[in-house]
């Protein structure tokens, strides 16, 4: 756990001078002297002019001219907040948190109070708060429950070039608010050269631009496409290490997974180079690495060591290092794509884009000339490397989105106010699948159903699955293996260890499902007064447990907000398992051969990952659901629980039908197409009548 990639201060003499430049700066100078050494400090009056005379303002700046720290407290400074609250959104929940954080000690205030942050499961705010910092996620919901955000007397919506789908939505929520609200100030930053599009969207608003102050980058490029970018990446640092003068290190890798190798073999490597070779700090940063450790990457190495940060993109424009003059660039990055074919989301690793390997490369000039290398040719970068990034909005399963307009009283999404509308198709297909999950009727209105789902912040199968189980007495349950699964994974498998751990964790399994198996394991946790070293003697991530334990107190909460029943099956799991049933049948799989099954719907192979359950069993089930599809060297099924058959006819009668006496198969088929042509029929009507009511 919280592995610490510190390779002792070895030989911290030989590296007699720090880093120059901020990095000195930020250890000798006060608070006050290092927000006056901002590039925006420059403009702080000229931007306050504008904001004062324009209801919209886009403001464009460098990465660390002081965008994020710096607004919310000028406003803050200039009165806004004796009316209201200054609000500025994240994309990100680690941003959300750190820059909140350095936020109030600039304040000079306990974080919570006059500054604080809200995101997703963690509200660290007070009747006191006058600023605060939040993920785009929080103030939708927010705009859902009070629609013209009364209490807020300006909001930023910070690191817009992000594109994030929920920035996207409050866009078109946003345009609307301050057309109504004439005393409410809304700034747009980004980090890019979007800003001609943004300044359109909001009817030609003035684009404010902060000075810059950068130095030159080198980009040098790789001569062949490399095989390993992990390896690459690893081997460049340590050549940097080796032969550059001083200056930290900041690579790009795509993920945890990625992040915490590179930081492993970083550290075994130089092991390995013995005494002779200067220390290094190793530090990861990636979003689900706990906030104490996150701050780490702004402390300064002891004893002047080089410090080499490897993270995720939100290095590119949310948090910045100082300090940093070597850029690692591995050419990728993970996004959140939707895939029709599977019908879900799955994070997938794509090439980065231009603007992205740009804004990487830019991280190394901010305090002296710098050196970016990027791990692909100057070939790949022209010819293969996208110019933007497609916006989530454009990639993503617009569930959520849906529920959430629809629940805004936007009932034709065909024509909200999107900067760039989602496929038609894609749209249309989330509206389906909310459609077979009940919480859209025939009319593509919001059902009972569909209502309560808007209330958790969950996907909406796990929000169905939950509101399901109230019928079936076991939202307590239920509760526990949403808030499981809404962890990438509870066990820990060590190297070197992984027969031993595998046992361990066998003794927990369910054989009829591994949704059943994260239950048993929350409640023996439970058992054992839900302690650390329990966990940690059972190869548990004791971490990921109390993040479950709180998951699970803020959906029970909402729960009891809705006066819902919550109660317990007791030993009776079979009505956990129907639950979970009533919500992924759309991922049903029959069994083909052993270990093996087809989607019953697509078709699509798709197999028992051996870590499940339900692989060792002596005879596998004949009908199963899972979670999701994760492929790898196939599509292994994630979270596998066995179903009967009559329940998905019960619960996905859309879809299936017990078979009758003398049904041919081809007839069966014929019934379902039927069924789905139908449905697309009610939403053609459904369409047609909107259009009409638009153009009448
Ligand atoms: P921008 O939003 O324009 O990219 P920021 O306001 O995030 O700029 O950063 C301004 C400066 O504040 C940077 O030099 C950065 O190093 C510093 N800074 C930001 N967060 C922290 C932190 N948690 N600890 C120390 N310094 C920080
Ligand atoms: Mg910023």
């Amino acid at each position: 756990e919280g592995a610490d990639f510190k390779a002792e201060g070895r030989y911290a003499d030989h590296m007699k001078k720090p880093n120059e430049a901020a990095s000195e700066f930020s250890r000798t100078k006060t608070i006050d002297e290092q927000r006056r050494f901002l590039p925006i400090y420059g403009c702080r009056q000229a931007l306050l002019n504008v904001v004062r005379d324009n209801s919209v303002v886009v403001l464009v700046g460098e990465t660390g001219s002081g965008k994020t720290t710096q607004i919310a407290q000028y406003l803050h400074e200039d009165g806004y907040t004796t009316f209201g609250v200054v609000g500025c959104t994240q994309p990100r929940r680690v941003a959300a948190m750190s820059v909140a954080k350095r936020v109030s000690e600039e304040v000079g205030v306990e974080l919570g109070q006059e500054v604080g942050y809200s995101i997703r499961f963690e509200d660290v705010t007070s009747e006191n708060t006058v600023i605060k910092f939040m993920t785009d996620g929080v103030l939708l919901r927010e705009s859902l429950t009070e629609g013209d955000l009364d209490r807020y007397s300006a909001v930023i919506m910070d690191e817009a070039h992000e594109r994030s789908l929920n920035t996207d939505v409050l866009f078109g929520i946003l345009k609307k608010v301050v057309s109504r609200r004439m005393d409410m100030k809304l700034i747009v930053t980004s980090a890019t050269m979007d800003a001609t599009k943004f300044s359109e969207f909001f009817g030609n608003v003035p684009v404010f631009r902060i000075p810059g102050r950068t130095f030159p980058v080198d980009i040098i490029y790789a001569k062949q496409p490399c095989e390993d970018y992990v390896e690459a990446a690893v081997k460049q640092a340590l050549q940097i290490h080796l032969s550059q003068p001083p200056g930290d290190i900041l690579i790009f890798m795509t993920g945890q997974e990625d992040i915490l190798c590179t930081c492993q073999v970083i550290t075994e490597r130089l092991l390995e180079l013995g005494d002779k070779v200067p220390a290094i700090l190793v530090l990861p940063v990636y979003s689900l690495l706990p906030s104490e450790l996150q701050a780490k990457i702004f402390d300064k190495a002891e004893g002047g060591a080089r410090k080499v940060i490897v993270a995720t993109n939100i290095a590119e424009t949310s948090l910045t290092v100082d300090g940093i003059f070597y850029v690692i660039d591995c050419g990728y990055c993970k996004f959140k794509v939707y895939n029709p074919r599977m019908g879900m989301d799955s994070l997938t690793i794509f090439p980065v884009s231009q603007a992205a390997a740009n804004q990487r490369s830019g991280r190394a000039g901010r305090t002296g000339p710098g050196r970016c290398y990027r791990m692909y040719t100057d070939f790949a970068y022209k010819h293969e490397l996208l110019v933007q990034s497609v916006p989530e909005i454009q990639r993503t399963n617009l569930g959520n989105v849906v529920l959430l307009l629809k629940s805004l009283g936007i009932d034709n999404l065909l024509t909200f106010d999107f900067m760039d509308p989602p496929p038609q198709d894609n749209l249309l297909n989330s509206m389906y699948q909310l459609w077979f999950l009940g919480a859209l009727d025939n009319t593509g209105s919001l059902t009972p159903m569909g209502r309560k789902m808007v209330e958790f912040p969950l996907d909406p199968t796990l929000a169905k699955m939950l509101i399901f189980s109230e019928g079936l007495g076991c939202v307590d349950d239920v509760a526990t293996v949403v808030s499981a699964l809404s962890m990438p994974t509870i066990f820990y498998r060590p190297r070197e260890r992984e027969e031993e751990s595998d046992a361990c964790r066998e003794k927990f399994f369910a054989p009829e499902s591994d949704h059943l198996t994260l239950l048993n394991v929350y409640l023996q946790w439970k058992k054992n007064n839900y302690r650390s070293d329990w966990c940690t003697r059972h190869f548990i991530h004791a971490k990921s447990m109390k993040k479950v334990k709180e998951v699970r107190v803020q959906i029970l909460d909402i729960c009891k907000q809705l006066k819902m029943t919550v109660s317990t099956c007791g030993s009776d799991w079979d009505q956990v398992r129907k639950a979970i049933c009533s919500a992924y049948f759309q991922n049903a799989g029959k069994m083909k051969s052993v270990g093996e099954y087809v989607n019953m719907r697509s078709g699509m192979p798709c197999h028992l990952h051996p870590s499940s359950a339900l692989y060792g069993m002596g005879v596998q089930p004949e009908y199963i659901v899972y979670h999701e599809l994760v492929m790898t060297s196939k599509e292994y099924m994630q979270c596998v629980t066995s179903v009967d058959p009559e329940w998905l006819a019960e619960l996905g009668p859309m879809f299936f039908s017990v078979k009758q006496p003398g049904e041919t198969r081809a007839e069966k088929r014929q019934k379902e197409r039927e069924k789905k042509a139908m449905m697309e029929k009610d939403m053609a009507d459904y369409r047609a009548r909107q259009e009409a009511k638009e153009a009448a």
